[in-house]
């Protein structure tokens, strides 16, 4: 068991979570009388690069199934946030209608479909062929493959070198994250540009978001340790921003090591506030499962009093996170008979793992919870508004991470 970074072998442990099945595998009502494979939740931290990571991947292709339910487009906070990001790429680069976008990752077209519009040409990729079709169909070009080395010399066959590379969330879920950044470097236009936006480990752990961790989720970067990953690759990160998104996100904007563009004091700032949490020494990753323990604990103590009260809870949001909480915590839908989630795709069917059946939102006017728990606690403003009649009947939400809240 080696760094999938530097190589470093790997012997201390950030958090353990047991067993559980991939987090996006939801059953259908037939699948029920089927086993489930769990597969052991376990982060390692190196010692050297301090890339934290999970300990081995598991069967890659068994995590990105053709029913693969994570549709990008359902969120519509997630939608402004990719257009913002758009209009504010094609003004700082100076994109042009000659100029070419990829996309790694593209999903449904959330993205891509507002550079398309602005009359620029774009190529997604994307591994699950469920959204890369709804994509296709919005007209938007899109192939259903991995990034990696072999595709980048592909586009350096084409002449399709890009001048906007973006990859969104998707270096988390990279297996080999070696072939990958050299995939970056090759498809990179010489004063091409490359945005990467990924959930920043000093967030994960202040606000205890233990429940990110799943397994498709391979590896948990500071700035620290990015920087150190795409300079390997003669890469270099020449800007850095703080975003809100996931629960705390950075975005860091690099180019070819030898690229025009000076490094901004933002750099500075986020690697200083890096090291001035500890997070270039052994200690700070050592307290960690402590505190998703007491999440875990602080949560069966609320769900177990409201059952014996007689107070009903629903949950709302079918998203992964959830997955990762709700297995660890080890709650079955005796404490927590269903989970409302506008996706079409998931509702009628069961959480991997809890088996919870997942329902459309008119659950909750029928039977008006006492307590609506959040699991995806990144969109609580979006969801509270929405979900305000709750109040009505006295409804009240309730978020469990970083700790347990009643809003
Ligand atoms: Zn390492």
């Amino acid at each position: 068991m080696k760094c999938r970074f530097c190589a470093t072998p790997l012997d201390q442990v950030f958090l353990d979570l047991g067993c559980a099945p991939p987090s996006n595998a939801f059953l259908s009502a037939e699948a029920l009388g089927s086993p489930e494979v769990f597969y052991p939740l376990k982060l390692f931290v190196c010692t050297n690069c301090y890339l934290v990571q999970i300990d081995e991947v598991q069967s890659h292709n068994a995590m990105f199934t053709p029913d693969y339910a994570y549709f990008s487009s359902y969120s519509r906070t997630w939608l402004e946030h990719a257009q913002r990001y758009v209009e504010r790429a094609i003004a700082r680069l100076d994109l042009r209608s000659d100029s070419f976008v990829l996309e790694i990752a593209s999903n449904d077209g959330y993205l891509l479909q507002y550079v398309a519009a602005r009359g620029i040409s774009c190529l997604g990729i994307e591994p699950t062929a469920g959204t890369a079709q709804v994509a296709q169909a919005k007209g938007i070009e899109t192939l259903v493959r991995f990034f990696g080395r072999e595709f980048a010399l592909e586009l350096i066959g084409q002449r399709r070198q890009a001048d906007l590379i973006i990859a969104n969330n998707v270096l988390a879920h990279v297996p080999d994250l070696n072939d990958f950044i050299a995939g970056l470097k090759l498809a990179l236009a010489p004063e091409g540009t490359l945005t990467v936006e990924f959930p920043h480990l000093m967030e994960l752990v202040s606000q205890r978001q233990f429940d990110t961790v799943y397994h498709e989720h391979f590896s948990y970067f500071s700035l620290h340790t990015a920087c150190q990953a795409f300079a390997a690759h003669r890469l270099r990160v020449w800007d850095v921003e703080r975003l809100t998104t996931h629960g705390g996100s950075l975005r860091l904007w690099a180019g070819h090591q030898e690229c025009n563009r000076a490094d901004t004091a933002a750099i500075a700032e986020v690697l200083k506030s890096e090291a001035n949490a500890g997070m270039c020494d052994q200690s700070y990753y050592a307290g960690f499962q402590e505190q998703a323990n007491t999440v875990k604990n602080d949560l069966l103590e609320f769900l177990l009093a409201q059952k014996r009260g007689g107070l009903k809870v629903a949950a709302y949001g079918a998203a992964a996170k959830g997955n990762t909480l709700l297995n660890y915590s080890g709650v079955r839908s005796d404490l927590l008979p269903y989970v409302v989630d506008a996706s079409p795709h998931k509702q009628d069917r069961y959480l991997p793992g809890s088996r919870i059946p997942v329902v459309a939102e008119a659950a909750l006017s029928e039977h008006r919870p006492d307590y609506v728990l959040i699991l995806p606690w990144n969109l609580k403003e979006e969801i509270t508004e929405q979900l305000d009649y709750i109040r009505d009947w006295g409804g009240k939400f309730v978020t469990a991470v970083p700790r347990l809240e009643i809003l």
